[in-house]
């Protein structure tokens, strides 16, 4: 099957949210209100239980490179968020039941006949993607549209984004696709524009993300960590930790022992 995921390019991204439409149609996601924030034109707020595609408005006080508006200092960067589908996924090494999987696709799934709402996964999710649903009480998330990958489709919010700025695909011809379109904004002045979580070397708390972006701006303007790191990474280093303790307490309660059979003799 190999490696599939997304490539987000946030700089043609026009923020007309029909990926998130699209999302919540195929899948059968419930509406979220539809209040506006308060804080921007931006009428979904976060990802969710039940937003699995949110469209981020960011609002900066500064021109965009290498353009001239008739708004002097002012514009707007759009980034359609989502999953990550983790090469580490936190949610899925801190589920204790199983029902978080790693798909033939190499996404992150979550089974809901096995989830049993424990929460587990919330806090381990370095993203704060994953969230449980109040009326049912399990954890959902994008499923990279698991369904429509079995059948040989394109996610459906990859297949309603009418600029290509989400493109589902094997992700070594994504990492190339996205390589080629840095250095083509390089060329044209915009040197600001970089890859996010694309592979390990450039983000070795993830693993390196299925599900990366092409930025223009630092993470964190976007509501993206700027070095995300899975919860359970250290566990190894802990419990070597614990072990070298124990170890330890146990040659002291030894050496006491001797000393006192010594002091008896
Ligand atoms: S972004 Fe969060 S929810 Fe998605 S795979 Fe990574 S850890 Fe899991
Ligand atoms: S469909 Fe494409 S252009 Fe429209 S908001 Fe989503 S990512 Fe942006």
């Amino acid at each position: 099957m190999g490696r599939k995921g997304f490539f987000t390019d946030t700089t043609v991204c026009i923020g007309c949210k029909a990926c998130e439409v699209a999302c919540k149609q195929w899948n059968q996601l419930p509406d979220d209100g539809l209040h506006f924030t308060g804080m921007s034109f931006d009428n979904t707020g976060d990802l969710g239980a039940s937003t699995w595609r949110h469209v981020a408005f960011v609002e900066r006080p500064v021109p965009l490179q290498g353009q001239t508006t008739g708004v002097g200092d002012f514009s707007w960067l759009m980034m359609s968020d989502v999953c990550k589908h983790c090469q580490r996924a936190g949610c899925l090494e801190a589920c204790p039941t199983g029902a978080i999987m790693r798909t033939e696709f190499d996404t992150v799934y979550v089974q809901p006949d096995v989830c049993n709402g424990c929460g587990y996964c919330v806090v381990a999710c370095p993203f704060g993607v994953i969230d449980r649903r109040e009326d049912d009480g399990r954890a959902w998330k994008c499923t990279l549209c698991y369904d429509r990958l079995g059948e040989g489709m394109t996610p459906a919010c990859a297949k309603a984004c009418p600029t290509e700025s989400i493109v589902y695909g094997d992700l070594d011809e994504l990492h190339a696709r996205a390589e080629s379109r840095v250095r083509a904004l390089h060329e044209q002045g915009v040197t600001d524009a970089y890859l996010y979580g694309k592979d390990a070397e450039s983000q070795p708390g993830t693993g390196g993300l299925n599900a990366f972006f092409l930025l223009v701006d630092k993470p964190e303007v976007y509501n993206l960590p700027p070095d995300p790191v899975v919860p359970t990474m250290k566990q190894r280093g802990a419990w070597t930790s614990v072990a070298l303790g124990a170890l330890g307490m146990a040659a002291a309660a030894l050496g006491v022992v001797l000393m006192e059979r010594g002091a008896r003799t």
